[in-house]
């Protein structure tokens, strides 16, 4: 094993003041931290441009003494533990190297949460093995698609009854004007073949109406749930329950405001009904004894507030499907609002929890 700056890490170094600025853009912004070095640091900081062995940087630097070998582990040991080294393989093999021609860019942010036996190629390669179910191919479904395909997922199953019409082109720029009267699975199937190298893609263009139509998703990594037709999402949580398969409510949105719910985990998190109902008892407004008047009231959608829910929920479902990330929506609502750009969250704790009275989760 060899030692060396991350992938990820900026270090700009100011050798005649002997200081370092070592930055980590997923963590630090491009700020980072400054460093004042002793004359070894400076060596070694320089050393680690190149991947090397610490048998080499001992020989490099002529170190003899106990004293000098305690400074040296200990600048590697910080090093280390801020993330800013990383351990190199020796070689890398060729599938390595023909996966990194195409997810260069992708590969470095696991360089985050790699450890010596996940290394980040291993957390990317599992990621491509991944399947994802989805059901509902429209704005969020095909926003969805848009993202995790980028990161390398190329496996899905997709469920939608709707074809494409006009206005679904104002919401969703990946439909186009040939699309239109096309069903939307057709059209996504198309869109993922036309973008990823070995995709598989299976689809089915009906309603999901009942628990056994969900048995196609048993072998799934995931299943995203992006439809907004009605009783879809209590069924889902039922067969997620049942089959212990993880779920991801990608959340709603009407005028400048929306929601985006957490990933569920049987066992491990509050289930959505559980979620939806906490939230209902937390802001929800009572409406009984109301009536719709029937105004015709239209739920407005803006592709800018789409792809924003898009945006979290799909990198929430990557972070679960790198096996090694734990998704920050855990047992968490996030609300947004577009009129000034406010984010807010709620955590659920519900006491008297109801995932267990439907199931024999514990949450
Ligand atoms: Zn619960």
């Amino acid at each position: 094993m060899l030692l060396k700056f991350k992938p990820y890490v900026r270090v700009l170094l100011n050798q005649e003041e002997l200081k370092v600025i070592i930055s980590r853009p997923l963590k630090d912004g491009d700020l980072g931290d400054i460093f004042e070095l002793t004359p070894m640091g400076l060596d070694i900081i320089i050393l680690l441009k190149d991947a090397i062995s610490k048998e080499d940087i001992i020989k490099k630097l002529g170190i003899r003494s106990q004293s000098e070998l305690e400074e040296m582990n200990e600048i590697l040991d910080l090093l280390i533990r801020e993330n800013y080294i990383g351990f190199e393989n020796e070689y890398i093999n060729n599938e390595d190297k023909d996966i990194e021609s195409i997810y260069e860019r992708v590969i470095p942010i696991w360089g985050e949460i790699e450890s010596e036996n996940n290394n980040r190629y291993q957390i990317q390669r599992s990621i491509m093995s991944k399947k994802v179910g989805l059901i509902g191919c429209g704005t969020l479904g095909m926003g969805i698609i848009s993202k995790l395909i980028t990161n390398g997922v190329s496996n899905f199953i997709l469920v939608d009854d709707d074809t494409v019409s006009r206005t679904n082109l104002t919401r969703q720029p990946a439909f186009l004007l040939k699309d239109i009267g096309k069903p939307k699975v057709e059209v996504a199937k198309q869109y993922i073949f036309d973008r990823t190298e070995n995709p598989q893609v299976t689809i089915y263009n009906k309603k999901v109406k009942n628990l056994l139509d969900l048995t196609i998703f048993n072998d799934v990594d995931i299943l995203v749930v992006a439809s907004d037709e009605y009783g879809v999402d209590e069924l889902v949580q039922k067969y997620g329950n049942e089959k212990k398969i993880t779920l991801s409510f990608s959340g709603d949105y009407t005028g400048s405001t929306g929601k985006i719910f957490p990933i569920v985990i049987p066992g491990k998190t509050h289930n959505y009904t559980c979620a939806h109902n906490y939230l209902y008892s937390v802001i929800g407004k009572d409406k009984k004894g109301f009536k719709d008047i029937n105004n015709k009231f239209t739920i407005s959608s803006i592709t800018s507030i789409a792809d924003f829910i898009v945006s979290i929920s799909s990198f929430e479902i990557l972070k679960y499907l790198t096996g090694a990330m734990q998704p920050y929506l855990i047992n968490k609502i996030l609300f947004f609002n577009f009129a000034n750009y406010t984010i807010d969250e709620i955590n659920i704790d519900s006491e008297d929890c109801n995932c267990l009275n439907m199931s024999e989760l514990e949450c």
